[in-house]
């Protein structure tokens, strides 16, 4: 076990660090901002190539369903929180109050976000989000200590991996628990089965997470410490489950051992 230490303070001895992924490790709100973009304005498009003329109401559901607010990203919203099926129902169901069948909403929610896709794809963009400040010295100094470290996120398996590589950490890494995977997260066996794989029992480690959904599932889960990441939005996260708050990844540490 090593001891972690939040601002110099220690706050437990721990085997395992389970960290969500978007707002937590990287630095996912310009990236969903533009995404959110993309698919209100392909949403508008493929309203109107069903030969209806433009609703005014389109945009401004779309942009509350997502949580997008003056620029900004609601960090506790659909869009930030959420996967991307989960987004997806949430769009059809847009098309749905303005008058579209179930079936109809759906088929229109699913070209859309397939069509961004297939443009994000075409445009040889890199899907990963930059990593948030000094996260990559945290990664390095706790993985250096013994600790074993995962990712629990709603995105899918491939992007996960992407991200880690992208950035060079797939070495850090022993597990991940994926939108891929059953139960999902916020359900508390997410947590659990992951812990699982790590061989570690919850309470031996520590959950860091940016939503509160990560926070109360990892409580639910009887994860040892939970603790709330702030610093990847530009609107900070309410996070009342949390047990401690961090801004800052060079706030975290462990004590050198004797
Ligand atoms: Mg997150």
């Amino acid at each position: 076990m090593a001891q972690l230490l939040l601002k110099g303070h220690p706050i437990g001895n721990f085997n395992g660090v389970l960290f969500d992924k978007d707002g937590t490790l990287s630095h996912s709100e310009p990236h969903l901002l533009e995404l959110a973009e993309c698919r209100m304005t392909t949403a508008l498009d493929l309203w109107i190539a069903t030969g209806r003329s433009p609703h005014p109401e389109l945009r401004t559901l779309l942009s509350r369903a997502f949580g997008l607010e003056k620029n900004a990203l609601d960090p506790g919203g659909t869009l930030a929180v959420a996967a991307r099926q989960d987004n997806l129902i949430s769009t059809a169901t847009v098309f749905c109050l303005l008058g579209c069948s179930w079936p109809e909403a759906l088929n229109l929610a699913e070209a859309c976000f397939e069509r961004v896709d297939q443009a994000a794809k075409a445009s040889n963009r890199s899907s990963s989000s930059p990593l948030l400040s000094h996260a990559r010295g945290t990664l390095q100094h706790l993985k250096g200590a013994g600790m074993q470290l995962a990712v629990i996120s709603n995105d899918t398996r491939s992007g996960i991996e992407s991200f880690l590589e992208d950035h060079g950490l797939s070495a850090l890494f022993s597990s991940c628990w994926s939108a891929d995977d059953q139960p999902r997260k916020p359900n508390p066996d997410a947590v659990h089965e992951l812990c699982r794989s790590l061989n570690i029992p919850p309470k031996h480690c520590v959950l860091l997470g940016d939503a509160e959904t990560d926070l109360s599932m990892a409580r639910a889960a009887g994860v040892g410490i939970v603790i709330g990441y702030t610093g990847g939005w530009a609107r900070q996260p309410e996070l009342p489950s949390a047990d401690h708050l961090l801004a800052d990844w060079k706030d975290l540490g462990i004590a050198a051992t004797p």
